[in-house]
């Protein structure tokens, strides 16, 4: 999962694309770029770590112009030489490009082009768009990644940018989000509505399913209904976005409320994993009537545990990311919600902590269904092998963990839950829809 975003008619381009950059770092924060345009020339930056430190004042006086975008960084693939957003000089001109999502087919366009003689630079599935582009007979930028999105096909949020212009699209099945906003001439694409939020843009609409276009060019079409990933609803996105005219907010309030209704059970406190259990542990809580309290607090620095690329690292981090308020937890029942469970390696850890706190008894309630299957649509979740629901059952995962209950959120509950029409549930159902 990464973030993305571009900016035109503004002479702060650079500026405005660092800061809605840092309203998305939680869409990653292994590395962030930034690519402007002064309709001469394309100027970029790419550095790892997180964007406010990364990108500095000088920086951004190193990306003139008046249009301009960026990309924070959660790894899938491409390792550190795929940080985005990838420069390439065409015959046509030069351009700079950033994605969110997976591009599918990926390694057969690969493997064709590579035996044509084409040298790719790095791993990343971005570069291959721009090989395609290259390879293009049209005359223009904007067939041009028509042309070479057509070949490779996949589930991706793109931003392009050229001397010209920037170029918008999306997947045909929309399964990552991309929306449109406003404030006076300036025109923002992003991956989140949050980043309207945030400069005080007005929200135009959703960029279609399969719909590209170019950022100066917004026409009124007819809103075409997504195939969002169900994940952005459960975790990936801030509770303050709204995606496709939902709020991430209430739908996690409604997975927690289901929660309470489909698995309930007596306790003396309900508790979040902060900070992805919050708003379904409020709505578990505003169900059941058991109390809402924080017994667990997240240490805001150590940044995201799941990313990490060893195994050790990862229970380090989490060590150093959770603790619990002794005080609360001493002597209770307690309900402890998180939205997902993936390795297993964070509730295990918590279940510790709260037997070291004293807890009572310690009920886990996740509000999503198991996770059996990798997602090849752009979120790095393990291969299966990783994947603790995937191996094992619900039974067995309580005890590997050591709570006392255990239980998930159905695919039916969480869907009527959320009442969603199409999304993709691959990484529940293991129904691909590329
Ligand atoms: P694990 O410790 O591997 O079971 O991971 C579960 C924790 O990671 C939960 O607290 C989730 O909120 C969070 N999480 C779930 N999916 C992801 C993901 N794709 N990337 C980062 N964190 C995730």
């Amino acid at each position: 999962m990464c973030g993305i975003i571009a900016v035109i008619n503004n002479s702060n381009a650079s500026n405005i694309v660092k800061f809605g950059l840092h309203t998305l770092q939680h869409k990653g924060e292994e590395a962030v770029g930034i690519s402007s345009s002064d309709n001469n020339n394309i100027y970029i930056i790419k550095k790892k770590g997180l964007v406010d430190s990364a990108i500095t004042n000088e920086d951004c006086e190193r990306l003139p112009g008046n249009m301009a975008i960026g990309h924070v960084r959660y790894s899938t693939e491409g390792g550190p030489s795929g940080i985005q957003p990838l420069f390439a000089k065409l015959k046509l001109g030069s351009v700079a490009i950033a994605h969110n999502g997976h591009i599918a087919k990926c390694s057969n366009v690969r493997d064709k082009l590579e035996s044509e003689g084409s040298i790719f630079q790095t791993s990343s599935d971005t570069e291959l768009i721009l090989h395609l582009m290259a390879k293009s007979k049209n005359t223009n930028y904007f067939d041009k990644l028509r042309e070479a999105l057509n070949i490779s096909s996949g589930s991706y949020s793109i931003v392009l940018l050229t001397n010209d212009g920037v170029i918008v699209a999306r997947d045909k099945y929309g399964i990552r989000p991309l929306i449109l906003g406003r404030i006076g001439e300036t025109i923002i694409a992003a991956s989140e509505s949050c980043v309207m939020d945030f400069f005080g843009a007005k929200i135009i609409r959703n960029v279609n399913p399969g719909e590209q276009l170019w950022l100066d060019n917004i026409s009124n079409i007819k809103k075409v209904n997504s195939n969002i990933c169900i994940f952005e609803y459960i975790y990936f996105a801030r509770p303050d976005s709204v995606i496709d005219d939902k709020s991430v907010y209430n739908a996690r309030i409604q997975l927690g409320r289901q929660l309470a209704i489909s698995n309930p059970i007596d306790a003396d406190i309900c508790i979040p994993v902060p900070d992805s259990g919050i708003e379904a542990a409020i709505g578990y809580s505003y169900q059941s009537g058991i109390p809402f309290i924080r017994g667990i607090l997240r240490m805001h620095y150590a940044g995201r545990t799941f990313i990490q690329p060893s195994q050790e690292i990862r229970l380090n981090k989490i060590r150093m990311k959770l603790s619990c308020v002794k005080s609360v937890i001493n002597g209770k029942k307690v309900i402890v919600i998180d939205d997902s469970i993936v390795r297993g390696n964070t509730s295990k850890r918590i279940v510790s902590l709260l037997k070291e706190a004293g807890a009572k008894e310690i009920h886990f309630r996740i509000s999503s269904p198991p996770i059996k299957f990798p997602c090849y649509y752009g979120i790095d979740t393990p291969d299966t092998g990783e994947l603790i629901a995937s191996y094992t059952n619900v039974d067995k995962i309580k005890e590997i963990i050591k709570c006392d209950s255990l239980a998930y959120l159905t695919l039916e509950d969480m869907k009527d839950a959320l009442k969603l029409e199409n999304c993709c549930d691959a990484c529940f159902t293991g129904k691909y829809l590329i």
